[in-house]
């Protein structure tokens, strides 16, 4: 019994490497998902459908559920290669990166030990919230992809197809959630969709907006500020449904970023969030 649990746990980490994690300077690996098509695995890798076909060598555009495919690097990084005399800390001040982040971004490469023409990869600045704190501790979440702008079906008014506003970070329930900036909370309670949710103000166009938590943390309320990594609540499976509503899907945290202006509208949290991550 106890063999067999082992054998199961080793298949599920090696299926997590074969899903995320890209040999430096190699294409990663992809897992086609439910309603994938190319053009939609495309866009999350910043590139054609007809270039997956020909890193496939696919002969047609069918793909099936469960499928690998070769993918692109990752979309929140740059391939570079070092120059001769190059150290990671003249690396980073070319690309204009914290040296902890470049580090970061690439954790097989041995920062004593480069030579010239080694693939280094450069993490993506995104435009604004440098500082931002990644919502969940390190170690308490599943690497993630992009699943914004995925398909999802589910309204209160029954299934409607619309797209998914956010990105989805799969975590245990009960792993703490904490606030990426500071800002002040303007929404808190339940959202037929988000579940408990909360939304929070970070500057005069901005909000961030954590979903479908199961508990709160102490008086976080509607008018209430919050600091850059203050505990905000606990990741859970709520919404989908009246209030109470959970365990319709798998416990994580859902994240999105709004913009009030010029009409109310979400924008895509990848690269942040990646960058928060680092
Ligand atoms: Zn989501």
């Amino acid at each position: 019994m106890k063999k067999r649990m082992k054998q199961l746990v080793c298949s599920t980490a090696l299926l997590a490497l074969l899903t995320v994690s890209p040999g430096i300077g190699s294409a990663a690996s992809y897992t086609v998902q439910q309603n994938d098509t190319l053009w939609i695995i495309g866009n999350k890798y910043s590139t054609t459908a007809g270039n997956l076909k020909k890193l496939n060598s696919l002969t047609s555009d069918s793909i099936s559920v469960g499928q690998k495919l070769v993918v692109p690097d990752p979309p929140e990084f740059k391939a570079t290669i070092v120059l001769p005399n190059d150290t990671m800390w003249k690396i980073a001040q070319r690309h204009s990166v914290p040296l902890n982040k470049l580090l970061a971004a690439n954790p097989q490469t041995n920062p004593n030990n480069i030579w010239t023409g080694l693939d280094i990869r450069i993490p993506k600045k995104p435009d604004q919230y440098l500082n931002g704190v990644f919502p969940l501790a390190k170690g308490s979440f599943t690497p993630f992809s992009n699943s914004y702008a995925d398909a999802r079906t589910w309204s209160s008014e029954g299934s409607v197809a619309r797209t998914h506003e956010g990105v989805d970070v799969l975590a245990d329930k009960g792993t703490a959630v904490y606030s990426a900036m500071a800002g002040t909370i303007v929404k808190a309670g339940w959202n037929k969709l988000g579940g408990w949710r909360v939304t929070i103000q970070v500057d005069d166009h901005t909000e961030f907006y954590y979903a479908h938590l199961s508990k709160y943390a102490a008086n976080i309320k509607e008018g209430v500020k919050v600091t850059a990594g203050q505990l905000i609540g606990y990741v859970g499976s709520s919404g989908y449904g009246p209030e109470g509503t959970e365990g319709k899907f798998v416990t994580h945290l859902h994240f999105g970023i709004y913009k009030r202006t010029p009409a109310y509208h979400a924008v895509d949290p990848y690269l942040y969030l990646k960058w928060w991550a680092l």
